[in-house]
């Protein structure tokens, strides 16, 4: 199989498909990164092994089957491809259709997007019904939820694979149409958006937002979770919902945020987002 995007997610999911007995090829735009994430994949294993959750072996073996390439005309014959590039439709649609003139017919294409519609990532593409949406959650290894998402032309055979597969993978699988933010960012705007809100009225610090949050039993508290998913990724989610529900204001993006993706500061992955990293 073929992985492309190899940012968190991407590696992530090259992990768990990697730790089920695929061999995936990842590829990734930017020069090198397919082969720095395999060496940081090569730390976490070397983590795991110390701490005795994984053995050498399986570790080595694990590592192995997981093969940066450079150029996708290297993945010619993949079966499944699981796209995990930046959230922006034009170029997820650019890279799926870049995609069928190099792939077989019958290959599946399935895309982690959060947020963006299933139904227009397909449109333009010359067998719009293998492509359906295989929605991960962040940490890939440790969240078990993955969304199967049908567009409009999605055929039910491959979302019934993608369903299948997820739960060989060790996931637990729930099946979605393709609406605005599917099920768990649709549900959690509002959650972010508050956050965001108290911060802009500069009501309290993130820290102690994420104190309150999780002294109240959530895992996170939402700025250390924004931090953690990337705000680059996250503000991308939110206009996404906000420009797919006619500019409903409940969806607004936040000016907060704007101007740390606009700064660069985009959490955990560039060192620095509501906290540094450093
Ligand atoms: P990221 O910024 O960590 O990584 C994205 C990677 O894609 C980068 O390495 C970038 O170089 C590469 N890329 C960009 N355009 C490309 C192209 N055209 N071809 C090949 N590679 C390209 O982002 P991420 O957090 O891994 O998110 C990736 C996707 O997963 C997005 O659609 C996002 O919405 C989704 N997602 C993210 C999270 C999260 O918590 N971060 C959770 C679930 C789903």
């Amino acid at each position: 199989m073929l992985v492309v995007g190899a940012g968190i997610m991407g590696v992530g999911i090259a992990q768990v498909a990697a730790q089920a007995g695929h061999t995936v090829l990842l590829f990734d735009a930017r020069d090198g990164a397919a082969e720095q994430a395999r060496e940081k994949l090569a730390k976490t294993f070397e983590g795991l092994v110390a701490k005795g959750k994984l053995s050498a072996d399986d570790a080595a073996q694990t590592l192995s089957r997981i093969e940066p390439i450079a150029s996708l005309d290297a993945a010619a014959g993949v079966r499944l491809v699981v796209e995990a590039i930046v959230e922006k439709l034009d170029a997820k649609r650019g890279l799926f259709q870049q995609l069928e003139a190099i792939i077989a017919t019958d290959c599946v294409l399935a895309s982690n997007t959060s947020s963006i519609s299933v139904t227009a990532i397909a449109n333009g593409l010359q067998h719009p019904q293998r492509l359906v949406g295989m929605h991960f959650f962040n940490p890939v290894p440790l969240m078990k939820l993955v969304e199967v998402v049908s567009g409009l032309q999605t055929a039910a055979a491959v979302a019934a694979a993608i369903f299948d597969l997820s739960k060989d993978w060790g996931k637990v699988p729930v099946s979605a149409r393709s609406t605005p933010g599917f099920i768990v960012n649709r549900i959690a705007r509002p959650y972010y958006a508050e956050a965001l809100a108290l911060l802009q009225e500069q009501a309290a610090a993130p820290a102690v937002l994420d104190a309150c949050l999780r002294a109240a039993g959530f895992r996170m508290g939402p700025c250390e979770l924004m931090d953690l998913i990337g705000h680059d990724t996250n503000f991308s989610v939110t206009q996404s919902v906000f420009e797919a529900n006619f500019y409903d204001k409940r969806y607004v993006p936040s000016l907060v945020q704007r101007e740390l993706v606009d700064g660069g500061l985009l959490g955990r992955k560039s060192g620095r987002g509501f906290y540094d990293y450093a």
